[in-house]
This record gives structure tokens, sequence and C-alpha cells, in this order.
């Protein structure tokens, strides 16, 4: 599915100092690379404010920490989306509201929203799935007008943009209140272990966003708030830094093979091939097709016998989780259902070679006859 390896041995001589040099001074936790990752990845996103943290998980939890949300309180989610979105809505007392997505996009269908608010929806956590951005203005509009917070989940769309009508564009996870992603290794922005951060760019969140990240406390020894632990080390800072440099064509290649399994796959009528939205770019963290009138399984297990390996994500939404038993949630989601009866993701990474390309296209279409 994705080819690290690779990808290390083409950045090796330069990472391998920076290494060294934190190594042989010992400068771990919150060296220098951390302060100047987090000021290249402001400037990136163009938001006020980078928090780092320890993974993708904790960012979402510290951002819903920091909205002063009492329990009970509901959360709106898709049900379609890695676990860690709606987990640590539940790990904190509060109440998930799982809606359908969109089926062409994959991300949460806006004009779902209304359906589900009570007097209890405090906030929206919208996932930008596979690498595109969820409908951001319907969805601001919405949460705007009913005085909601919104947390970005950008762990798969980090370098995306949105553009909205009046022409203004912004990177995804710096529209919301608050953003958070994940520098897990196979992310589009990976280091070499575990890593997350935080964005905003609203200077009284940030303030609180921090000190929940560093044990509540502003001044050392003094804990204002509940907070936790959750740092970014300064050796996965190093990393980052140069990986962040090259993320815009890393994307390049991802779009690259993604316009090569387009053309191939376009005129299939059992495959659709991603949608894409005219307001948003893809930046392809994963390249995912619907499949119709083919049994989605069967195909995963031919492709796996041919050496190719292809991920159903996700093939248990949250509302059907046992995790969330305990809430007895009413909800219906169809769309959700059979999505993840139909999607399956193909090999997407940077160091794609033209000769892999061809054997995979070739082996799905053999496969989806
Ligand atoms: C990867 C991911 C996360 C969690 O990130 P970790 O760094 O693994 O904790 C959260 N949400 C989505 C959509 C993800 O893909």
């Amino acid at each position: 599915m994705v080819d690290l390896v690779s990808q290390y041995e083409k950045i090796k001589s330069t990472v391998l100092p920076i290494i060294e040099d934190i190594m042989s001074k010992a400068q771990f936790i919150n060296g220098p690379e951390v302060s100047a990752f987090k000021n290249e990845l402001q400037d990136y996103l163009d938001v006020k404010h980078v928090i780092p943290c320890a993974n993708g998980t904790d960012a979402l939890q510290i951002a819903l920490m920091s909205l002063g949300l009492k329990p009970g309180d509901e959360v709106i989610t898709p049900s379609f989306t890695y676990i860690a979105t709606t987990e640590v809505i539940a790990l904190l007392g509060l109440k998930p509201v799982f809606v359908e997505v969109d089926p062409q996009t994959f991300c949460i269908d806006i004009k779902q929203l209304s359906a589900v608010l009570t007097p209890k929806t405090k906030a929206i956590v919208p996932v930008h799935l596979y690498g595109q951005s969820s409908d951001m203005e319907g969805l601001m509009e919405f949460a705007n007008a009913n005085d909601l917070y919104v947390v970005e989940d950008n762990a798969q769309a980090i370098g995306s943009s949105y553009t909205f009508s009046g022409g203004n564009q912004r990177k995804t996870g710096t529209i919301g209140h608050i953003g958070c992603t994940s520098f897990f290794p196979s992310k589009n922005l990976g280091c070499f272990g575990d890593g997350g951060a935080i964005c905003t760019n609203d200077d009284d969140l940030a303030d609180k966003l921090k000190m929940i990240a560093n044990h509540g406390q502003r001044i050392k020894y003094h804990h204002d708030l509940v907070g936790c632990n959750s740092r970014l080390d300064n050796l996965q800072a190093g990393v980052l830094r140069v990986k962040l440099r090259l993320l815009d064509s890393y994307i390049d290649a991802r779009r690259k093979a993604a316009a090569q399994y387009d053309e191939a796959f376009a005129d299939n009528e059992r495959i659709t091939i991603p949608y894409r939205s005219s307001s948003s770019t893809h930046v392809f963290h994963q390249y995912t097709m619907k499949l119709n009138g083919v049994n989605r399984d069967e195909v995963h297990e031919a492709l796996a016998s041919k050496g190719i390996p292809s991920m159903i994500y996700y093939p248990i939404p949250a509302h059907k989780q046992k995790m969330f038993a305990h809430f007895n949630l009413q909800c219906t989601l169809p769309e959700t259902d059979l999505l993840t009866t139909q999607v399956l993701s193909l090999p997407m990474h940077t160091e794609l070679q033209e000769d892999q390309m061809k054997f995979i296209i070739n082996s799905v279409l053999d496969c989806i006859k």
C-alpha cells in the first residue's frame, strides 16, 4: 500500500545528519527542531497557531477538551471514518451523533445536519476523508448559524485547499475553529514514528490547547486546567521539517498515480473512480474506488493472490462498533452501510513506478470482469 523504504532512501542523506546532530546533543524533548517545524507548518498552512502534539488522536482529544463542553453534550460526526475521530468524543463523556456521508465525496453530508441538531449539539467534527475536503462552506454556514464549534479531522488531507464561492482559498484544517492532523508514517506528511498537530487562528483557543497538551500549565508547576502530556519529539520534528519541504512534490506524485488509475478505470462500468469536488483539491491519501456489480471482497482477495495489496477503509462503520453500544444509538445510515461493502483502496504512495502501476491496473481489470 505504501513504500516508505524507497521514500526514505531518497531523503536519507539529508535526514541522517539531522538525526545524528540531535542525538549527539541529546535534545530529545522540546528542542529547536520542534519550534522551527511549528513555525514552518504555520507558514505552509497559512494559520496563526500550530500546536505540535504526540499523534492525531491526541490532537482530536485535546481539541475537544479545549471547547469547555459538558458531559452529554452532542458532537456531530460521520460514522464512515477511522475510529479515532469518534472514539475521542466518547472518551470525553460526550455523545457522538453519527450522520451520513455523501456517497460521492465520502465526506459528511451537510444536508443531513439539521435533522440531528438538538439543544445539546455543541460541535461538528468533519473528516476530510481520503484526502479531499468536506463541503466546508456549507458546513461553516450551518455551524455559525447554530453556534457550533467545528473541529476538522485533517489527518488524511494535509496540503489540500478549499475554495469558497467568493474565491477565497484556505488550506484544510484552517477553516474550522480547530484543525487536527496526524504525522503517522503512512500519512501524506509522515514522520518516523508517531506525531500530530493542532492548528487554530483563535488566540484564546491556542493558549488553551497549548496548556492542555502540557499538563494544563502555562507556568511550570502551576496547573490551571486538567490536561495531558502530548508532545512531538525533537527527532520527529527534525524529520518532518525535511519532509514538509517535499510535501507538495509528494502530493504531485500521488496525483499523478491517481490520474493513471483514473484513465485506466474511467470507462469500466463496475468501477466508480474517486469524485473530484470542484471546490477542493484532492491530495490522495487514498485512491478509493467504489465497486458495483462485483463482490468487493472477492476482488480484494483475488488481488491479494496476485501479490497486490488493497485495503478496505473502513469495513465496519462507527455506529456499528461495540464500543458505542452503551449509547443505544438508533441511527440508520444506509449510505454508509452500502459504502462499507463497495469501497476498495489501491496502493497509493509517492514511489509508484510505471511497471508497478501497469501491473496493478492490469490485475484490477483482470479481477473485475
Ligand atoms: C490517522 C487518522 C487519525 C489518527 O491519527 P494517529 O496519529 O494515528 O493517532 C485520525 N483520524 C483519521 C481520519 C485518520 O486517518
